[in-house]
């Protein structure tokens, strides 16, 4: 895959358009409460950020975490129990600081609190598009977080990790940022002093042996999916950036002077995603059923070439889907290959499959490679 050589720059004068996610972490203190501190500084240089004329998204968490720290429940509660009380709780607390603080510098912020499910069709996922486009074109920060009070705990984001990939390309940000407790991906424990940050991570780079999936303190990510959001999001085209949201002027910095803050980047892919793909890239947990390749298909459909889905590569379905509907593309072995929109319901998927000369089950422009 072709990769884009350049590093930061937003230092023109076009308008940019960046979403900046913040862990748990970085904006309650460990025994709940919000650390104002962290919250204040962040707003600062995104007030400083919006007022140079770009336009900013925030994906906040800390609901649960501020939460935690605001009650102690009367009795022991199951983890949704919990989970919906604390984020109750801790979103509105966390959104009268954000207001505060964003309302010293004149600007106004709005609350978006939304669902998987809310982009799970194309509609929906519009719908939720048209929301946020609104909002910065009235000059309003949206500041975004998981409903956790309503999600069902089998049809949640990872975190907002994934969460933030998702407005990222889904609103044609420049850029993704994600503040962490840690300044990047380290080839080994942060905590270690032989382990050393990784600046640039392109998509040939293998970081397995470097990243483990366990996570710190509250929150639900671990550096592992950030890392796989980080690296799904830029290989769709946009820049990805994991920071320390707690270091002096990080985001201000990363944006002037981005040599002088210890950061990851992920490298964005030279050749973006149309709209469509972006969506159906992040679609893969709607899928309503999987069509199962030969391996000849598989093979092909791997080799990156522009290649519809035809009926002569499929053996076997799996589940039952309208014309329109997400489905996932499997190879002999059951892994996943592919992820795309149906241009044939299953019914006749199963009547054609095997046969030549006929349409596509997926259309090229509706097929996303994994
Ligand atoms: N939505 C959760 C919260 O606000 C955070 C999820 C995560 O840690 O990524 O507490």
């Amino acid at each position: 895959m072709k990769t884009n050589p350049n590093t930061i720059n937003l230092m023109s004068t076009d308008r940019k358009r960046i979403v900046v996610k913040v862990g748990s972490n970085v904006l309650t203190h460990s025994d709940g409460t919000p650390n104002v501190t962290n919250m204040s500084a962040l707003v600062d240089q995104i007030a400083e950020i919006h007022s140079a004329g770009h336009q900013v998204v925030v994906v906040s968490s800390g609901a649960v975490a501020c939460g935690r720290g605001a009650i102690e429940p009367s009795r022991q509660l199951d983890p949704v129990e919990s989970r919906q009380l604390f984020s109750a709780i801790g979103q509105i607390r966390l959104m009268n600081i954000y207001s505060n603080l964003f309302g010293l510098h004149n600007i106004v912020i709005g609350q978006v609190l939304t669902q998987k499910e809310n982009f799970s069709s194309r509609t929906s996922y519009l719908n939720q598009r048209g929301c946020m486009l609104t909002m910065l074109e009235n000059g309003v920060v949206p500041v975004v977080n998981e409903n956790d009070t309503a999600s069902l705990t089998e049809l949640m984001f990872t975190d907002n990790d994934e969460l933030s990939g998702l407005i990222a390309t889904m609103i044609d940000a420049t850029m993704l940022v994600i503040l962490s407790n840690v300044d990047g991906i380290y080839t080994g424990d942060p905590a270690d002093s032989s382990s050393q940050l990784i600046a640039r991570v392109s998509a040939d780079d293998n970081l397995s042996d470097y990243v483990s999936e366990t996570k710190s303190g509250f929150g639900r990510g671990g550096m592992g999916t950030k890392c796989n959001t980080a690296r799904k999001v830029a290989s769709e085209g946009v820049m990805v950036v994991i920071a320390k949201g707690d270091r002096r002027n990080v985001l201000t910095d990363l944006i002037n002077c981005p040599d002088s803050v210890p950061h990851t980047l992920f490298v964005p892919s030279s050749e973006p995603l149309s709209k469509v793909k972006r969506w159906i890239a992040h679609s893969g947990s709607f899928a309503k059923g999987s069509i199962c390749v030969n391996d000849q298909a598989a093979e092909m459909l791997r080799s990156e070439k522009a290649l519809s889905l035809l009926p002569v590569g499929v053996v076997s379905t799996d589940g039952s889907w309208e014309a329109g509907d997400i489905v996932a593309v499997v190879d002999s072995k059951g892994q996943r290959i592919a992820v795309g929109k149906a241009a044939v319901d299953s019914a006749q998927t199963v009547q054609t499959m095997g046969c030549h000369g006929q349409r596509p089950i997926i259309h090229y422009d509706y097929l996303y490679l994994e």
